[in-house]
């Protein structure tokens, strides 16, 4: 394997380790993905370039006061997410916060993180194999693998990547 084929950079060292399936963000989308992905078989290892997980659920204290600043809720209109929910209740991460606003109340649940969005995200992680502070900045598809090319000068390749 060409190093350069990777654009890594330069006098960085390359390392190549493998994993079966390389998630790409420790966000909504790919935390319940990974999640989901050892009851189809796979080995999931998620890469995130944050210091956390949860991405735009984000919780942030200022002083005395907590906030979301990025979702502030989350609705289920797949039973599958809803099932993923309902356990996040079920360990006290999220609460059911009303079911529409105002005018605009259609009866479908919204739910929050409990006490903030970045609890719901915990909630997904936990368990789940989560390399942080790793930024992806290449993916290469080269004969029956996948090589990403980490910020970091490492290579990792991968059968599969999400
Ligand atoms: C102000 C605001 C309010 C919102 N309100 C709502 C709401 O009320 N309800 C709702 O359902 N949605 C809301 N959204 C949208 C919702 O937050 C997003 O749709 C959702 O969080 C996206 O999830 P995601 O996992 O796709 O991406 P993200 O949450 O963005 O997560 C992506 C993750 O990938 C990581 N990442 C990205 N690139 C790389 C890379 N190259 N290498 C490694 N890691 C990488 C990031 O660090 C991040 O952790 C809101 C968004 C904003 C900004």
């Amino acid at each position: 394997m060409n190093k350069s084929d990777l654009k890594v950079p330069p006098g960085k060292i390359s390392i190549n380790r493998r994993v079966d399936v390389l998630v790409i963000g420790a966000g909504m989308a790919g935390l319940p993905a990974t999640a989901a992905l050892p009851k189809a078989g796979r080995r999931p290892v998620v890469f995130d370039k944050g210091r956390g997980v949860g991405g735009r659920m984000a919780t942030r204290r200022i002083g005395g006061a907590t906030f979301d600043h990025g979702a502030q809720f989350v609705t289920a209109r797949d039973p599958r997410f809803a099932e993923v929910l309902d356990q996040a209740r079920a360990a006290g991460a999220a609460v059911e916060w009303c079911r529409g606003f105002a005018s605009e109340a259609d009866g479908h649940p919204r739910w929050r993180g409990q006490p903030g969005m970045s609890s719901l995200a915990k909630h997904l992680a936990a368990g789940l194999a989560i390399v942080q502070e790793t930024q992806v900045v290449a993916l290469r598809r080269m004969e029956d693998q996948w090589m990403a090319g980490m910020a970091d000068g490492e290579t990792w390749s991968a059968g599969s990547v999400i």
